[in-house]
């Protein structure tokens, strides 16, 4: 069964999660941000197996520890999709524009499309692209334990900006509609930013995407 532990990380207070398989211990860490040190301090205290990276996107708050962590611990970083090639192009830019530490950009290993497969230990996620926000944005799902990792696609009670060059809403409104309502009401999400809440509440309650 896939474990997780989610930590703010960045002057964003972004969400990264470690996500692992409790029978392996083998870790993934989705969206390093930053704060590096302290990530790892957290892989060491649950006696991980840190395997590779996982990216939703490449904004700087999910992304300007990527290139680092990757070298200093020779992991493969997967994702986000192809579309994000010029975000990630820009995390230079990106660093110094918000204040960020320098971050670097990175070649992903393996680029992520729609209904791709990440595998973590025992535990299998499905990758839904959910384009809107960024166009390369992923999200990872894993129908067993009932949670998606969705990054700035949706939080609780909004959605995320699309004020971004190629960010587009209606886009983003489609992919929470297609690609996130099918997981069923019951998912818990772990967003990119603030607490987690179920796609239920959200079709409930949200004011941008409720039914
Ligand atoms: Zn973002
Ligand atoms: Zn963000």
């Amino acid at each position: 069964m896939l474990r997780y532990l989610t930590v703010p990380v960045t002057a964003f207070a972004q969400n990264c999660s470690l996500v692992w398989c409790d029978e392996t211990k083998d870790a993934a860490v989705i969206d390093p941000g930053g704060e590096l040190d302290r990530l790892l301090a957290e892989v060491q205290r649950l006696g991980l197996n840190l395997k590779a990276i996982w990216q939703t996107h490449a904004h700087i708050d999910h992304a300007g520890g990527t290139a680092e962590l990757a070298r200093r611990l020779s992991l493969p970083i997967i994702g986000p999709h192809p579309g994000d090639q010029f975000w990630i192009t820009g995390l230079p830019q990106q660093g110094a524009m918000f204040g960020f530490p320098p971050a670097e950009a990175f070649t992903p290993t393996r680029w992520l499309a729609d209904r791709d497969t990440v595998q973590i230990g025992r535990c299998a996620l499905d990758v839904r692209h959910c384009p809107g926000h960024t166009p390369g944005h992923v999200v990872f799902h894993s129908a067993e334990a009932k949670r998606a990792f969705v990054g700035d696609v949706l939080f609780a009670g909004s959605i995320g900006r699309t004020d971004f060059p190629q960010g587009n809403h209606q886009q983003l409104l489609d992919s929470i509609k297609e690609r996130l309502w099918p997981m069923g009401d019951d998912t818990v999400f772990i967003p990119g930013h603030g607490p987690e809440s179920t796609f239920g509440e959200e079709r409930r309650s949200n004011p941008y995407v409720r039914d």
